[in-house]
């Protein structure tokens, strides 16, 4: 809460303000109840009370974005039967003044606002009401109320008769198990809030200050509890190798960090952060996906200290009605992706090969990309309104236009972390990430890309380095070497299917009888682009003979070598063409190991291996650890 505004508002109200007796300030308060009578059906009754508003005309509105997400949702669509009553429960005029907001332009100081919410998508963005859960992302689930942002807020639900629902969420708990409070609006809107039957492990880690945090794991779950038991000492051991990464957790509000997970069948994949709290979910089953569904839970916890409170400046203040466009995604979000699977890999969860697969996997998109030397980190960064769980109904070029932020600042991350292990002696990102959390994060200043710079500048006591970093790889298109950055910690990046050739780089869907449709944008540079082929053409034959079986068009380029030209014919909105289409190296690159290649491990490449992949925890937590593995 700033408190300024706090007093300005006293200012503005001074009457209603000192009103009570005993001079104790009467602020405005909001209080929401829930109840779920037709859960089954997706939907909640919600109302909020407001009382000791200011006698000016009250507007309620939904937002239209979600912390964490950065596209435009409009949350307004899925709410109805909006009504308005006084302090004695009789009908006020309310008027939908916006498609996402209301007004009750009279009344007299307290009003009870009501609607129905239709929620059925469980993720880090929407909300899904059913029989067995409440999952609500709070911008989707509650109307706020403009000029009230800094006030207090309490929540009350009421779950479905004969359900064992359960609260977990960041929230401030009090004595009753279904009240929760949160300090003002910002808050309130980061905090998810999961009413379930869920599964929960608590456990305390201590900070070097002797502070002990709790840190709750909350699983939604079809599984059984010794499978929680396992997910529980993997999330552990996560917890600790990032904690060496920063030196310490964050001090959670509340003094309490909570993992909100739902992994069943019908649940949408994603994770989404929250300064004390992530929300993970999936379709896949945890007993079988445990090593992939950690991924997330590494990436989002990472963000508890990188995004949560390192935080870019331009994402404050969060606009709930707008977009916040941020020029260093590629940090926020890209060195997070590089920090999630190698903590993974620190911590044993993951093996080198798994480690490498991921390497091989975002290097050959990023690499691969068009826009990868065209544009920028920071244009990446720009363009998450358009690309972050967006959806439009006319087509994009983003094949060719774009290269998501999250690999391409991975690799970035990756190519940093090289350098200057490679450069500086007992230098590396983890050292960067520490001077930053020191400097920006755990004071809770808003950084810029500036600030980055001088951080890098800082720590390598090389300015001119940083300066060169930043000007090629961060605000210019230059790419990083990346074969010999790999080359330090013996790891070999090259070509997979080396002299085979490759016609397309989009995807060819086959239509019975008529042959390969285009059902994708075709990308830059690739054989059938180059043609003069995109999408919505069907390819009927190549070299004159028909494709009519799924299998026709690999026998045919396996007849084949890079360079030879090969006849085309194909369907463009129903009429037929001929192409002269040359056929290409195949694009596809790997990450392997040194010893997979046969090749010498010297011992300076062993031992910045083993100091890059190595775990980072003290012996002292090695040995909890062993402790609970044994239990
Ligand atoms: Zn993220």
């Amino acid at each position: 809460m700033k408190d300024n505004l706090l007093w300005v508002y006293l200012l503005l109200f001074p009457v209603t303000i000192f009103a009570q007796s005993d001079f104790n300030v009467s602020i405005p308060s909001t209080h929401y109840q829930v109840t779920f009578p037709n859960a089954i059906h997706h939907e909640a009754e919600i109302s909020i009370v407001y009382k000791h508003l200011p006698d000016t005309p009250l507007t309620v509105t939904m937002s239209s974005s979600s912390p964490g997400r950065y596209a435009i949702h409009h949350f307004g669509k899925n709410v109805y039967n909006v009504k308005a009553f006084n302090g004695e429960n009789e009908p006020l005029n309310i008027t939908r003044i916006e498609p996402e907001s209301w007004q009750i332009t009279k009344h007299e100081g307290t009003v009870k606002v009501q609607y129905t919410l239709f929620a059925n998508r469980a993720d880090g963005t929407y909300a899904k009401i059913d029989d067995t859960h409440a999952h609500l992302n709070i911008p989707a689930t509650f109307m706020w109320a403009k000029g009230l942002e800094q006030f207090p807020i309490t929540i009350q639900f009421e779950a479905p008769t004969n359900s064992q629902w359960k609260v977990a969420t960041q929230l401030k708990a009090t004595s009753h198990p279904f009240i929760f409070k949160a300090p003002n609006l910002a808050y309130f809107m980061d905090s998810p809030i999961k009413l379930s039957d869920y599964s929960l492990r608590e456990w305390s880690v201590q900070n070097p200050d002797g502070k002990k945090l709790n840190l709750r794991l909350a699983v939604t779950h079809n599984t059984s509890e010794k499978i929680i038991d396992n997910f529980a000492k993997a999330v552990k051991k996560v917890v600790l190798e990032q904690q060496a990464i920063y030196g310490e957790l964050p001090n959670y509000d509340f003094d309490s960090y909570t993992f909100i997970c739902d992994y069943r069948t019908g649940i949408h994949g994603d994770g989404m952060e929250h300064r004390n709290s992530t929300m993970l979910t999936s379709g896949d089953n945890l007993t079988y996906n445990m090593a992939f569904l950690m991924g997330t839970v590494s990436h989002e916890f990472f963000h508890c200290w990188n995004v949560e409170r390192l935080r870019p400046a331009s994402l404050e203040p969060f606009d709930f009605e707008g977009a916040n466009m941020c020029n260093e995604l590629w940090f926020a979000e890209g060195f997070t992706s590089y920090y999630d699977d190698l903590v993974l890999c620190r911590a044993g969860i993951h093996t080198l090969d798994d480690y490498t697969a991921k390497l091989t996997t975002e290097l050959n998109y990023v690499l691969n990309q068009p826009a990868t030397g065209l544009y920028s980190a920071v244009d990446m960064s720009q363009r998450a309104l358009f690309v972050d769980a967006a959806s439009f109904m006319d087509e994009t070029n983003f094949q060719n236009c774009h290269t998501s932020y999250y690999p391409f600042g991975s690799v970035i991350g990756l190519a940093l972390d090289l350098q200057l292990r490679s450069t500086f002696n007992n230098v590396t990102l983890d050292d960067y990430m520490h001077i930053l959390w020191q400097k920006y994060g755990k004071k809770e200043i808003p950084f810029t890309s500036q600030d980055l710079e001088n951080v890098l500048a800082e720590l390598t006591k090389e300015k001119g380095f940083a300066e060169s970093f930043f000007d090629s790889y961060i605000y210019g298109t230059a790419v990083n070497d990346y074969k010999t950055l790999l080359g330090n910690v013996g790891l070999l990046l090259q070509k997979k299917y080396p002299n085979q050739p490759y016609l397309n780089r989009c995807v060819l869907s086959f239509k019975k009888e008529q042959g390969f449709e285009i059902t994708s944008g075709t990308v830059k540079g690739s054989p059938l682009y180059n043609a003069g082929l995109d999408i919505g053409d069907i390819v009927t034959s190549i070299d004159g003979v028909p494709l009519k079986e799924v299998q026709s068009l690999q026998k045919i380029l396996k007849s084949h070598e890079v360079g030879d030209n090969i006849e085309v014919s194909y369907l463009h909105h129903g009429i037929s063409y001929k192409a002269n289409v040359e056929l290409a190296e195949d694009y596809h690159l790997e990450v392997t190991t040194y010893e997979q290649a046969g090749q010498q491990l010297s011992n300076k490449i062993k031992k910045m291996r083993t100091d890059w992949l190595s775990s980072k925890i003290s012996a002292a937590q090695k040995e909890s650890l062993l402790l609970d593995e044994n239990r």
